[in-house]
């Protein structure tokens, strides 16, 4: 069944959007598979974003994703990586409409409370690098 790496970052942890962005994945219809909150090492950053690594806002995601706690987890279910990315708006949360995750909680690119994976093959890398002792079946 198809997974999806979903990622809420610092700004949402800090903004109590937790249980709000838990509960809009269940009520879709996803299982929760994996899920830990964790401070994240600079490398694990650096490794998790490395195709954009020769972006000038690289250095400044890297900080942001370091600067408190995420909470990491993988979601399955039928189109997970597409719906997920719907569900979760436009990177620009300006552009985001409203009713997705970063259309209702978010106005900055560089404060944009969650990540989702844009394919399944990048969810496959992802899961793999976030979650290496596996989730549950
Ligand atoms: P994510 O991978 O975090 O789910 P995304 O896939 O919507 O976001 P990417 O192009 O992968 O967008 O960019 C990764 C992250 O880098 C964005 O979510 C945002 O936090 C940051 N970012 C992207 N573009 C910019 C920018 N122009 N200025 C500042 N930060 C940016
Ligand atoms: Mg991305």
């Amino acid at each position: 069944m198809e997974q999806s790496y979903i990622m809420i970052k610092p700004d949402g942890v800090q903004r109590g959007l937790v249980g709000e962005i838990i509960k809009r994945f269940e009520q879709r219809g996803y299982a929760l598979k994996g899920l830990k909150i964790m401070n994240v090492q600079r490398h694990l950053a650096e490794k998790h974003y490395e195709d954009l690594s020769s972006k000038p806002f690289f250095p400044a995601l890297v900080d942001y994703i370091i600067s408190g706690p995420v909470v990491a987890m993988v979601w399955e279910g039928k189109g997970v990586v597409a719906t997920g990315r719907k569900m979760i708006g436009a990177t620009n949360p300006l552009a985001s409409e409203p009713g997705t995750i970063r259309g209702d909680f978010a106005i900055e690119v560089g404060r944009n409370v969650i990540h989702g994976s844009d394919s399944v093959e990048s969810a496959q890398r992802e899961i793999a690098l976030w979650f290496p002792e596996g989730v549950t079946e």
